[in-house]
């Protein structure tokens, strides 16, 4: 007899669909992990991006930061503006606001850009006009980010995919020369 292999991840269940803010044609809404937080942005964004700075990266704790731009006026905090957190980021001149209770990024500014407010796509729902088209920091991407290669299934796995390395790595000799 052999034992049944485990063939489910902890926390690969999939979320029940989140209540979702109400859509108003012309805007965009998004909302926290927690929902305390609801912002809103004029349809169409500005512009979007990727950004793959350190800075992004670790307020993101993610391989690289979607953002989507949108003019100031044309931003709005819509509920639970007495819930963020903000911090200044002297070394990059931004401003980053949180969630603070679940701590969900919901927005950065930077001091030399006054007019715009910039928006993690990831919080944002349904379309924005903007598809990120454009990288930033690219030179800061990380060996470990996935970048779109060969997926295949991870046998035992249901549900899991993963990226077989290329090719065997053959040990460095470098006791010999
Ligand atoms: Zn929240």
């Amino acid at each position: 007899m052999t034992a049944r292999r485990e063939s489910t991840l902890p926390g690969t269940r999939l979320a029940a669909s989140p209540k979702r803010p109400v859509e108003e044609p012309g805007r965009v809404a998004g909302e926290c992990l927690c929902g305390a937080v609801h912002v809103e942005i004029d349809f169409p964004a500005r512009w979007a991006w990727h950004d793959h700075s350190a800075a992004s990266r670790r307020a993101h704790g993610a391989a690289y930061a979607t953002y989507v731009g949108s003019w100031r006026k044309r931003f709005r905090v819509t509920k639970g503006v007495a819930k963020i957190v903000r911090y200044d980021d002297k070394a990059t001149g931004t401003t980053r606001s949180f969630c603070g209770r679940c701590g969900t990024p919901l927005f950065y500014e930077r001091t030399r850009s006054p007019h715009m407010v910039n928006v993690p796509r990831a919080i944002l729902q349904g379309r924005t006009g903007r598809h990120p088209l454009y990288h930033v920091g690219i030179a800061e991407l990380q060996d470990w980010t996935y970048t779109g290669g060969k997926l295949g299934p991870l046998k035992g796995f249901p549900g899991v995919v993963w990226e077989r390395p290329r090719r065997k790595q053959r040990p460095r000799d470098d006791g010999m020369f």
